[in-house]
């Protein structure tokens, strides 16, 4: 695998393959089997298979959250060439910010709700990194999880705001045995949080089947709340939203065509979590 960490170097490397497919696996490391997954989906489809790793400080509204943000790039690496990942585009801050940006994106109605809610300037932030790694990279297509579902909408929303010839796909969140979605941020979790940590996607799964059944959000979310008192999680959202646009909803309409996403402090970790109803 080719390791670069400045723009000149991997441009000019990627020039060879302006007739070939390039498919982009964009992540902030500490790497575990969902980003693995991207990076399979991405050979599958593509000629060459980029990685990049790089904990973009501008998404981050909460400062100790960017500064305990896991960071295990030996093994990133290690783990991204026993992929087969072809290239690795791992840059510093001075290279993604050498000049100061002044850009900040408004997604509308997109960025207000769930994770834009709690999360002030987080998908400016996001908009403005995935934004230059398009730029510098130029793939043909790029691949993100479903587990940052809102973050998908938004790509995709970017993507045809600003004409990007980029094709996106989105692929099905990787789970522990259990169900807890993986996640960089499970590191940081104890043996005891981590037990803890089960009752996002317990939740999901159970609020899905009352939504079925036809019961309101409103006493979903009554019965969310109980459900995380019990082990002592803060819930900061469960909503139920249209898949398409994430507008959201009180109850299901059809559900092939909804979402429900969930969000939650485990002590000081933040984990989100969603799944489709159908
Ligand atoms: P991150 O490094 O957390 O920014 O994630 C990089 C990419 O991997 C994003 O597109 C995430 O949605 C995706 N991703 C993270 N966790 C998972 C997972 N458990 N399953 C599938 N994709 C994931």
């Amino acid at each position: 695998m080719e390791i670069f960490r400045e723009v000149k170097p991997i441009r000019a490397f990627l020039e060879q393959f302006k007739n070939k497919s390039i498919g982009l696996v964009p992540t902030m490391g500490a790497l575990h089997q969902g980003h693995l997954e991207l990076i399979k989906t991405s050979k599958k489809e593509n000629n060459i298979t980029v990685a990049t790793i790089y904990v973009n400080p501008t998404q981050f509204n909460n400062p100790i959250d960017l500064e305990k943000y896991p960071r295990t790039m030996d093994r990133d690496i290690l783990l991204l060439s026993d992929a087969g990942c072809d290239l690795l585009f791992c840059p510093s801050n001075e290279v993604m910010y050498a000049l100061k940006s002044s850009l900040t994106f408004d997604f509308g109605q997109l960025d207000k709700i769930l994770e834009g809610k709690f999360r002030a300037g987080h998908f400016s932030g996001v908009g403005l990194i995935v934004s230059k790694l398009f730029n510098v990279i130029q793939p043909t297509k790029a691949y993100f999880g479903q587990k940052d579902y809102q973050q998908f909408q938004i790509i995709s929303n970017l993507v045809q705001q600003l004409m990007f010839n980029i094709a996106l796909e989105c692929v099905a969140t990787v789970r522990e045995k259990d169900g807890l979605a993986m996640s960089s941020r499970n590191l940081r979790l104890t043996q005891e949080m981590r037990a803890r940590a089960l009752v996002l996607y317990q939740s999901l799964t159970f609020a899905k089947q009352l939504l079925l059944d036809g019961m309101e959000m409103a006493m979903v979310r009554e019965k969310t709340i109980k459900l995380f008192e019990q082990k002592e999680v803060k819930l900061e959202y469960i909503e139920l939203a249209d898949r398409k646009n994430l507008i959201l909803l009180n109850f299901v309409v059809d559900p092939k065509e909804s979402v429900l996403l969930i969000s939650g402090y485990v002590g000081e970790v933040r984990l989100i979590d969603n799944i489709f109803l159908a």
